[in-house]
């Protein structure tokens, strides 16, 4: 984290090195075994280089795709396919160091945390982040706190219904707000890596440039769709800002004309409620430094010991 070279934050989102491709599935993600190999290997990794240059790892948050509850256990990722999934125990047990500190969390709720401190938007006390990864997720600030809701369950904004009759979500409904407006909805060929996410998107950026219509009408579209979700946020919650990341960034340009026009068509306050929809300045590194403002607050607040 900026100014504090003892904290490590690690991502366990689509686009992190946590999820190794499972054998014979290309371009999927791995089991929680894999996953919990992988972060092992790379905290100790990073334990063993920092203690050559005489500096320690505070601690470890991973980010999750998915609901973490309030006692720290996954409840469901959808697009990792787990259930149920005690990560930072698994880890303590691969690291064999029951005290080594490991937090997890939602990569939303991380992403929000680190615009609302690090961000263009830093300080903004209303604040709603969404994410545009494999799935879609919300992290949401109300008065300067991050609010996870009773369990922890609370954001999942990419599980509301827009259509019954839409196409198949991967958490087993259909129509919700991810199938119709996530990154899936753009891109020609699911699932993917993340690494051949950017490829297509790269070219659905150049086609856009070049002012191909299809492509134009497909990023309208998908705009539409996603500002039926800020709508549903804007009146709901008011925020002064509504917060696109991952990989809605790049596609800024192209989804944020349609969005702003749906957000102000959808919502009973006039102007949106004065609701603002901006990219995110931190992009795919927003879950990460999030990760490592929690390790930074639980040193602050004493739950983890200060280094001398
Ligand atoms: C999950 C959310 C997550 C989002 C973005 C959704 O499918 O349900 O928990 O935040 O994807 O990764
Ligand atoms: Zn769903």
């Amino acid at each position: 984290a900026p100014g504090h070279p003892g904290a490590a934050g690690a991502p366990g989102a689509p686009g992190a090195p946590g999820a190794p491709g499972a054998p014979g599935a290309p371009g999927m993600p791995g089991s929680v075994g894999q996953a919990v190999g992988a972060v092992a290997a790379i905290v100790r990794r990073v334990v063993g280089r920092m203690a050559k240059q005489e500096r320690q790892v505070l601690g470890l948050t991973v980010g999750v795709p998915g609901l973490v509850g309030t006692d720290g256990t996954v409840l469901v990722a959808p697009n990792l396919g787990w259930r149920g999934a005690d990560l930072a125990g698994d880890l303590a047990k691969a690291l064999r160091d029951p005290g080594f500190p490991v937090q997890v969390d939602n990569d939303a709720n991380l992403a929000a945390l680190a615009e609302h401190r690090f961000g263009a938007q830093a300080g903004t006390a209303d604040l709603v982040y969404l994410t545009g990864e494999i799935g879609v997720g919300a992290g949401v600030i109300l008065d300067g706190r991050l609010r996870r809701g009773g369990r922890g369950y609370g954001g999942e904004i990419g599980h509301i219904q827009l259509d019954p009759l839409g196409p198949e979500c991967r958490c087993g409904r259909t129509g919700c707000l991810e199938a119709v407006a996530g990154i899936g909805a753009v891109l020609r060929h699911a699932p993917l890596s993340p690494a051949e996410v950017e490829i297509e998107l790269e070219e659905v950026v150049r086609l856009a440039r070049a002012g191909d219509p299809g492509t134009l009408s497909l990023l309208a579209g998908v705009g539409r769709q996603l500002g039926k979700g800020v709508a549903i946020v804007a009146n709901l919650l008011n925020p002064e800002v509504v917060i696109l990341g991952g990989y809605y960034v790049p596609l800024a340009p192209w989804l944020l004309p349609a969005v702003e026009e749906e957000t102000r068509g959808r919502t009973i306050a006039p102007d949106g409620g004065g609701c603002r929809v901006v990219a995110s300045t931190l992009g795919h590194d927003a879950a990460a430094l999030g990760g490592a403002a929690r390790v930074l607050d639980s040193v602050d607040s004493g739950r983890l010991p200060r280094l001398s």
